[in-house]
Formats: structure tokens, sequence, C-alpha cells
């Protein structure tokens, strides 16, 4: 019987497939989607357009009937290499306090004691020697140095944002994926896995229809998006129960501004610099200039934890497939409010006229907007979903899985992805995803 399967060939699964390959076990990975090339999207000029969900043939999304929450655009890019092909290439660490919630194993392995290096300094290594040697927060356009310097003069902490990211020229860039790497005669294209049912040697992993014979393991790794990993557990622990359980889920809580500069100048490649991290709005600030048409479009956001008393339910039970419920307004909008605080601050700082509207006002909108009023800045909100930073769930020492990422109730069954985040904190989750990778293969049985 094989060793070891893991679900889902994205962030997470690469990676987890990358850490038994060093580990010398036997392993497969399922992927869903089909192989369309292993070259990040920005990459090449023909597929930089694929960021645009509408655009990507790979873009499934997450429910069957998107609503407001988590809509038509948020879901995966069912492909092999999932969104490690799409990101882009954001490295932050979760803040020390939010970490401060995670159980006390994991945070020493992600930060290191005792002046041994943690998990997370180990993969931003081996990010940086991907990067050529070079640092995360290497400025990698002229445009970066000079805002890092106009930011400094305002007050900023500011540095180039951190990013897995290797420059091809031309405008063109490639982030880091662990698909890569992966030797393909360890993966399995096109195979959906709809149950995993234990047995009494391991478990059983369902295809597809089921018609087919299933996959026998001894251990499984469910590494199919955090939605998707929290329907195969759900399934496998309550499989046959009637009544829905109930599932926290977080994402991102953003908002920016959008300032059309008619004359800039502009490298082909973007510049994205990290301003600070602003503790009340408890969110970081990140600048950003690319070239639009003949000038500049300077975009300034803010990204922040959706609180934990805020987070969204999943709903998932055998009559129901998976269902969300909104989460509480009040505290949602207490954190835009702050934030909105944080760019006005950024816009009196540099001089800037903002239009601020106090609805809703899509990315779309607030570029139409800016366009046709150059030089004065236009906010833009981010809805929930809408980032791709889906996470929770299935909590490290939480309800269902323990601090070592196993299944309470499933032995040799592990999980990860964000969906083991406790909280999630401000931060982008790929770094985290990354190191927890390597720290759940490393306690496997
Ligand atoms: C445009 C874009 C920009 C981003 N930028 C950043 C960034 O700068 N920094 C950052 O930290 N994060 C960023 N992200 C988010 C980041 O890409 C995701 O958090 C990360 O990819 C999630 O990893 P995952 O493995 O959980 O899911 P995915 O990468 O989506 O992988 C899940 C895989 O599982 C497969 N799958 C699902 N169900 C099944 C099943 N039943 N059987 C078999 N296979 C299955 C899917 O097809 C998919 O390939 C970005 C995302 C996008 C789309």
């Amino acid at each position: 019987m094989l060793d070891t399967a893991v679900i889902g060939a994205g962030m997470a699964g690469a990676a987890v497939a990358a850490e038994l390959e060093r580990a010398g076990r036997d392993y497969v990975v399922l992927e869903a989607g089909p192989h369309r090339g292993r070259t990040h999207i920005a990459a090449d000029d023909d597929s930089a357009h694929l960021a645009d969900p509408a655009q990507d043939p790979s873009f499934t999304p997450f429910l069957a009937r998107p609503g407001a929450l988590y809509g038509p655009f948020s879901g995966y890019r069912r492909r092999v290499g999932g969104r490690s092909l799409y990101w882009r290439g954001i490295c932050l660490r979760v803040e020390d306090d939010v970490l401060g919630e995670w159980p006390a194993e994991v945070r020493d392995a992600l930060r290191g004691t005792g002046g041994e290096p943690g998990l997370y300094a180990r993969t931003e290594e081996a990010l940086r020697t991907w990067c050529r040697g070079n640092r995360l927060t290497q400025a990698r356009t002229a445009t970066e140095e000079a805002m890092v310097k106009e930011l400094t003069g305002l007050g900023y902490p500011a540095v180039p944002t951190p990013r897995a990211i290797r420059m091809l020229g031309r405008g063109r860039w490639e982030a880091y994926s662990p698909i890569t790497d992966l030797p393909p005669a360890r993966l399995r294209a096109g195979h959906r896995v709809t149950a995993v049912r234990k047995r009494a040697d391991g478990y059983s992993l369902i295809l597809g229809d089921g018609g087919g014979p299933a996959l026998d393991v001894r251990h499984v790794v469910l590494c199919a998006g955090t939605l998707g990993t929290i329907e195969l557990v759900d399934g496998l622990l309550h499989g046959g129960d009637r009544e829905p359980r109930r599932y926290p889920l977080v994402d991102h809580v953003a908002c920016g501004m959008l300032v059309v500069e008619p004359d800039g100048r502009h490298e082909e490649m973007e510049s994205s610099v990290h301003a600070a991290f602003d503790a009340p709005s408890r969110s970081n600030l990140i600048v950003e200039r690319q070239r639009h048409g003949e000038g500049v479009l300077l975009d300034a956001w803010t990204m922040g934890e959706q609180p934990p008393e805020a987070a969204s339910t999943v709903l998932v039970g055998d009559a129901t497939r998976i269902v969300l419920e909104p989460p509480a307004r009040a505290a949602l909008d207490a954190v835009r409010r702050d934030q909105r605080t944080v760019l006005g601050r950024l816009a009196e700082h540099a001089g800037l006229t903002v239009h601020v509207r106090e609805e809703y006002v899509s990315f779309d909108d607030a570029l139409a907007w800016a366009e046709a009023h150059p030089g004065t800045a236009a906010c833009y909100d981010a809805t929930i979903g809408e980032l791709d930073h889906e996470s929770g769930g299935l909590a490290l020492g939480g309800e269902h899985v323990d601090v070592t990422g196993q299944l309470r109730q499933a032995p040799g069954a592990a999980v990860v992805g964000p969906c083991l985040f406790p909280r999630a904190g401000a931060a982008n989750p790929s770094l985290t995803t990354l190191a927890l990778a390597r720290y759940v293969v490393q306690r496997m049985p």
C-alpha cells in the first residue's frame, strides 16, 4: 500500500510534496485540475491577464451559489500548481501578538527558540536562495527605491515589500512556486477526491464520481484549499450525520485609494513598498505604483485581519453542501473606519485630495473615477472573499486538529494550508503556509 497521498497540488500541497520528497517518503499528489504548465502567470506576456478570474479557464468558484460574501470571483485556480502560479509573492510573517494566541509549540517552531532559527527564518532563507541570493526586500526598480525614500521622509518605516519574486526582464517576473520541483511521476492530475474514508490500516480515497477503484493509502495530507479541506474533513469525520456542522472562516479586510498620475514616468515592472504596520487598525499599509496607459497608477492599500469575533461561518452537512453565513458587520466596519484613517493620514502627508464615499466602492468603480479626475485619490473596498486569503476552520490545537496538524479523530490524516491558522493576523498567508508544510510533515508518523 502507498505510504502517503497528498490531496491538492496548490501552494500547500506542492510544499508538502517537497517535504515528503526531502524525507524520502513514498507519496503521490492528487490534483483535481489539469496540467496547464508550471509557469507563473506573470512570467509570460500571454498569461498575465489570467490574474483576472473572469478571464481564467482554470477559475472555479468556491460556492455553487455564490452570494455577496465569497462572491462569483472567489475560488480556486483548478490546475496543477493552484494559486501558487498566480500569487504576487508577498511574504509577511504573522504578527507576534497574534502568534501569541497560537499554541506555544507551533509558535516556537515558527519563530525559533534559544537562538536557533525557526521555520519562518528557514523558509525565508530558502526563498532568498530561490531569489538568486537577493533579500526578499531587495528594491526591484528605481521607482521602488525612490518611493522608500519618499515614505521614509514622511516618517514611515518603509521597505520594499518583501516578495519572493525574480525579475525576468521587460516588466516580466515570476513568484516562487513549490510546484516547479515536483517530480512528474509523483503527480496525478485530473484526479478529484470526493471523499476520504477510514479503513483498518489507513484511508481510502474516493475519486470523481466514485464509480472507479478507490486509492488506498496509509497516510493522507489534505491540502485542497481552506474550503475544500474543510468539506473533505467534515465528510471524513461526520459523513452520514444529518445535522450541518459549523466552522469559522476569515479573510482579510482591505481598502485602498487610487490616484492616476497622467504625466508620471515608470518602469514596466510594478513597484511595491511596505510603508508600515499600523497598530490601531492592525493593518499593513502598502503603496504601489505601476504603469497605467501613458501615466502611472498609484495604489495605496491597507489590509488587516477579519477579527475573530467577526468571522464568517461555513456550514457543511450531508444535506447541505457548503453554505456561508455572513460575519457580524459592526466589527468589520470598525476595521474599515480605522483603515480609512490610515489612508487619510497618508493622503494628508502626501498632499493628496481624497474623494471618499461612505458606501462600498469596488476597485473598478474607483479606478473609473480616478481616471476621470487625475491627481485626486478615490477610495475603494475589497469584499470579504475577494482576496484569496480564506483561512481558519481547522485551527492547529483546536477542536479537530492537534498541535502537529493531525486530525484528532483520524490518526494518520493531516491537514496543511491556511485552514490551520488559529488566528490570521494581518499578514498575507503564504509564507506561513510554506513554513507549516515543513512543520506538519516533520511531525507525521
Ligand atoms: C492573484 C493572487 C494573488 C495572490 N497574492 C498573494 C501574495 O502576494 N501573498 C500571499 O501570501 N498570498 C497571495 N495569494 C493567496 C495564495 O495564493 C493562497 O493563499 C494560496 O495559494 C492558498 O494555498 P492552498 O494550497 O490552500 O490553495 P490553492 O493554492 O488554491 O491549492 C488548492 C488546490 O487543491 C485542488 N483541489 C481542491 N479540491 C480538490 C479535491 N477535492 N481533490 C483534488 N484536488 C483538489 C485545487 O484545484 C487547487 O489546485 C494570492 C492569490 C491570488 C489568486
